[in-house]
């Protein structure tokens, strides 16, 4: 439970049942991301504590609940955290990730020994881990139907030039799946370590301290600027830049989210007279999960290189203590 900010607690309670439709997870593997750091550190609308913690994982079914067939006890799974209700005027018009339900029936309290998945999920958000996939690989699920759902909205074009700006985990995981289509994507950001880490993955990875953004866009544009650029750092700043370093005609992506009173500013004339159009991406749809499934299923993307750390789920107050000294990137979470 995060009962206040940078305040963990580990409390004992009872098994979790399983409900109607729905299944019980004996976590295996959890993984930290970005969001929950930003909770952990200030809090997060949409969960108000105390709050049950955590949201990607993977694990084995402990029960399941009446009317299920899709999955048996001892089956390997992986699912997403949420799933659209498949009914209202959102999922009618295949805007799923906005459906009016989706964020109120999201399950939290992957760091914990066991977690109940309600129906909705089970019907459309689960899958069988394949036994060569890892639980750690299957805890990947969630944040790579992200990351599909914000390339499907950006739809770039093979051979296109996509500036990635953050490499976090989330950036790099754009960067990679980008570079898999096609794309001739570079990765910005400033951790040594990270831009390392992304080099030996074999992208494009680039230290903002030693040379901007702009500057190499320019140099490998012909001086027009990118045909797109993905915004994965959650910053303001970063997001009212990122308009300049896209060509006339070019699509800006704001992946991260920034706090919700948060107010950008825009040069209007980038926008009108040089045709700049703006998305923001967020969530992901049910075929984004199948994408993450066969993904991750295909073993083709380098994700354990991802976690940087490993810790018991008693030790989870000093893997999020880790995090916020702004060590590591993604931390693995084992019962
Ligand atoms: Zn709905």
């Amino acid at each position: 439970m995060l009962v206040a900010p940078k305040q963990i607690e580990l409390r004992e309670e009872p098994e979790p049942q399983a409900p109607p439709g729905g299944i019980v997870v004996r976590v295996r593997a959890a993984l930290t991301d970005g969001t929950d750091l930003k909770t952990y550190r200030r809090g997060h609308p949409k969960m108000p504590m105390p709050t049950r913690f955590g949201h990607e994982f993977s694990g084995d079914v402990a029960a399941i609940g009446a009317g299920v067939t899709s999955f048996a006890p001892g089956d390997a799974v992986m699912c997403a955290h949420t799933a659209p209700c498949g009914e209202c005027f959102w999922c009618a018009r295949e805007q799923e990730e906005l459906c009016e339900t989706i964020m109120p029936s999201m399950i939290l309290g992957a760091y914990a020994d066991t977690i109940a998945v309600p129906k909705r999920v089970v019907d459309r958000n689960c899958f069988l881990k394949p036994p060569d996939v890892s639980y750690a690989e299957g805890a990947f699920l969630e944040p790579l139907a992200c990351v599909a759902h914000s390339i499907r909205a950006l739809a770039p074009v093979r051979g296109s030039i996509v500036a990635v700006i953050g490499n976090g985990a989330f950036g790099i995981l754009h960067a990679l799946l980008l570079q898999r289509q096609g794309v001739d994507a570079m990765l910005f950001g400033r951790r040594p370590e990270r831009v390392a880490l992304a080099r030996e993955l074999g992208l494009q990875s680039f230290d903002v301290h030693e040379r901007s953004v702009r500057d190499v866009i320019s140099e490998r544009s012909q001086g027009r600027g990118a045909d797109a650029a993905i915004e994965c750092t959650g910053s303001s700043e970063i997001w009212e830049s990122a308009p300049s370093v896209v060509r006339r005609g070019g699509r800006v992506s704001f992946f991260a989210g920034l706090p919700a009173e948060a107010r950008v500013s825009f040069l209007a004339a980038r926008l009108h007279y040089d045709g700049v159009q703006l998305l923001a991406p967020f969530h992901f749809r049910p075929a984004d999960v199948r994408v993450a499934y066969e993904l991750t299923a295909a073993r083709v993307l380098p994700l354990p290189r991802l976690i940087t750390h490993a810790f018991r789920l008693s030790e989870i107050v000093d893997a999020f203590a880790t995090l916020d000294a702004g060590e590591g990137m993604k931390a693995l979470i084992e019962p």
